[in-house]
Parts: structure tokens; sequence; C-alpha cells
């Protein structure tokens, strides 16, 4: 019998990571990443449910040849987990920026196509890759439907005066410059889970998602909308990242400017870089990106790496006091994402003196090793603190289906 399937495809700058799951029972059965496109140590990494990991370096100059790639693979006789395209009932792509006119998820039509090349100057990294996916799955898929999943719509909630930057009105009426937030599946799935968990109904519930990764955000979620996000026009802003400064005074920028006028040559890409790729935990610690790197060297004394550590945490901890002031209250904290589900020293950090919030991390809950959903909020904490794994994949083959159906 056939058993039908979702494809998620996530084009990132320069990578394509895929899942393939059964549309019923949610199972994975195949994955793997593309990455290094276009240059030269290139690589192609999969596995499914029937066969181990297998890596290869190889040419792969763009994402049509990684898309490309990946289907051939995915159909291959030997290896392959599909023998025919109608077994793929929708292909589900991640999309980083929806701009203003995505507010949830929609099926691909010309129309959509062309709706989002508008937000490629918005970011410039990521749409154009995830448009160029659209296109080489409608190149190698013909027939079936694709539908993008926005990382931004679940944000699309937030009020006006928590969305707008106070710089003159024209630049959000003329060139749409507002807040727009980000990792929005990951929010949106820990949060439903959080109400599963707690065994209320979503609307009842205040929330404040925090997704610790790489890259990293805060969400204050009331009754299951987004009233605020740390994140905003581009995923700079908000608690410091692995590489990404977060919030900072924007004056320090022309000051830097006026100090290295040759260095930076007035390049927004030079100063782009500065902030996106050399900032944060690498930026502080001199060291690395990689928060097992940094805890590691706090243990051996590095007091660079401290300092990394404890801006990263006291800056999560700035924003989840803010939002529990914007909600009046919460019902419970959740922590997600690489940082967030797998660093007991992290969440102890941000959690600690918290009491007068009502926010109380057992130590012994906290430091158990687990990769399941877990509470780690003593019996005296008024809110639930709970560690939740993120699963954007799940989630973007949940909607994709929602969406299909509903046309
Ligand atoms: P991305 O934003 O790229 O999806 P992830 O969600 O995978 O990133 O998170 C990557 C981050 O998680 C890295 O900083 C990594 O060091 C951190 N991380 C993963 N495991 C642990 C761990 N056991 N302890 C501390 N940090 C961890």
């Amino acid at each position: 019998m056939k058993i039908l399937k979702v494809l998620v495809v996530n084009c990132g700058s320069s990578s394509v990571k895929y899942t393939l799951l059964e549309m019923v029972s949610e199972k994975k059965v195949a994955w793997g990443i593309v990455e290094c496109i276009g240059l030269s140590e290139a690589y192609y990494k999969r596995q499914s449910v029937n066969t181990d990991e297998k890596k290869d370096y190889m040419k792969i100059a763009n994402h049509r040849e990684a898309i490309e790639l990946v289907i051939k693979n995915l159909f291959d006789e030997k290896v392959g987990s599909i023998v025919d395209n109608s077994e793929i009932a929708v292909v589900g792509h991640r999309v980083a920026h929806g701009g203003v006119k995505f507010s949830k998820s929609v099926l691909v039509t010309e129309k959509v196509k062309e709706d989002l090349k508008e937000y490629f100057a918005i970011a410039p990294l990521h749409n154009p890759a995830n448009y160029a996916g659209v296109l080489a799955i409608e190149k190698v898929l013909p027939g079936v439907p694709s539908v993008l999943v926005f990382d931004t719509a679940f944000h699309q909630t937030m009020p006006d005066y928590a969305y707008m930057y106070a710089i003159p009105y024209e630049y959000y009426e003329k060139d749409h410059v507002r807040r727009y937030g980000f990792h929005g599946t990951s929010h949106n799935y820990v949060s439903q889970r959080a109400a599963t968990i707690l065994n209320e109904s979503l609307n009842k519930l205040k929330l404040i998602t925090v997704h610790l990764g790489n890259g990293s955000s805060v969400a204050a979620i009331e009754k299951g909308k987004v009233v605020d996000t740390s994140m905003g026009f581009t995923p700079l802003q908000g608690v410091i990242m692995g590489t990404r400064c977060g919030d900072i005074d924007p004056a320090i920028i022309p000051y830097i400017l006026s100090f290295y006028p040759q260095q930076y040559k007035n390049s927004s890409d030079a100063l782009n870089t500065l902030m996106n790729k050399k900032s944060g935990l690498l930026g502080i610690s001199g060291l690395s990106a990689d928060m097992r790197i940094i805890i590691k060297a706090i243990k051996s004394g590095n007091k660079r790496a401290k300092l990394a550590f404890e801006m990263l945490c006291y800056s999560v901890k700035k924003y989840i006091s803010a939002y529990y002031g914007v909600l009046n209250g919460i019902d419970g904290l959740i922590f997600t994402a690489g940082i967030g589900e797998n660093s007991p020293f992290v969440r102890e950090k941000i959690c600690a003196n918290l009491h007068a919030l009502g926010i109380e991390v057992d130590s012994e809950k906290n430091n158990l090793e687990s990769s399941e959903e877990r509470l780690i909020s003593s019996s005296n904490s008024k809110v639930k603190v709970i560690v939740i794994p993120t699963n954007e994949e799940l989630m973007i083959a949940r909607e994709s289906k929602i969406c299909l159906d509903g046309v």
C-alpha cells in the first residue's frame, strides 16, 4: 500500500536540509543535509530508517543541483525511500521572511512566487535560497504541490506598538521597516506542546518561549498568540547569540565607521558581517560561537569565555523579566533548541534569582540528562519551567498538510 509522505525542505544561504515524513504516523523516513554549496568542501550527508549515515564530498554548484541530488537519492532503487512522485503529497518549504504579506502558510502559486521575490531585499541571504528551492522542486517533482511555511508568520499577531520602531513613520509605510520576529515555527511548536504538557488549553495560557541555539530568540505568547518577540526586522536584534551581537546602541555603528573608514569603506556588507558573524559569544570570548566550547573554557578558567556566557544569560534574563511584565505574569517558561535543551548550566544561570517572578528551578531535575520533554521547576515554583525539544520539521510538515487540505 502506498503511504503518503511530506517532504520538508529548508534551504539556507549555502545549505539544503530535508526530512521526509510519513503523513499520518508522522514518522521520519529519510533525512539529510547538503552543506557548503558552491564551495570546494561541499558535501552531501544522508540517512534513512533503512540505511546508515553516508557522507560524500562532491561538487555542488547551487541549490538546484543540491535539490536534484536529494531527489535522486530519495528515488534511488537501492537506498531510496520513494518509488513514485505520487507518494509525496506535498513539499513544505521553510521560508525565512514572509514580510507583511504572509501571516500564515500558503500553497505556492505563480502570484505567491512573485510576492516572495518582494522580500529578497529584507532577507538577502535566505529568501533567494528559499525561492531557488521552490523552483528546483517544481522542476524535479512536477505536479507535486509546494507550501511555504514562514519563520515570521507566527509573530504576525503582535500589536503595532510592539512591532513599530520609533524612526520616522515613512520607513514603515514605504519600506516595511518594522519588527517581524523569527523562529516562529519553533515558538509555535513548543507553545502547543507546553499546553499539552500542562494539560491546559493554549487559550488559557501565558507563556514565555526561549529558543536558544546558534541564533536565539524569546517570545511572549498569550492565548496562543505572540504579543512580542526579541528578534526584529532581521534576526540580529534581541538576545546575545553565537555570532550575533543582539541589542546594541545603533549609534555604535556610525561611530565605528568614523574610526575605521578604510576597513569598512561605507560598506553595509562589512558592517553586517561584523554584527552577524563576528560578535556574540565569538566576539566577546575571541574563542568560539559554540556554547559547549565556551562552557569548557570557563571550567579551565578562561575569563573572556565566562564574560561571554554571563552576558548571554543576562540578556535572556532581561527579556524574560520584560515579557513577564508585558504578560502580567506567566504560567510557563519554555526552553528549547541546542542550548536551551542541552545546557543545564545556561538554564540555571538564566533562572537564578528570579524568585520574585515565581520562577524556581529544581537543580536535580535541571541537571538530569535527557532528550525528552521535561519539567525542571521546583514544586514551589509558581511558574512551570519546561524543557521541550523543538521539532520544526514536524511543524512544517503539519502546517503543509493543513494548508493543502484547506484548499
Ligand atoms: P541552530 O540555531 O544552528 O539550529 P542549534 O539549535 O543546533 O543551532 O544550537 C546550537 C548551539 O547549541 C551551539 O551553541 C551548541 O554549542 C549548543 N549546544 C548543543 N549541545 C549542547 C550542550 N550539551 N551543552 C551546551 N550547549 C550545547
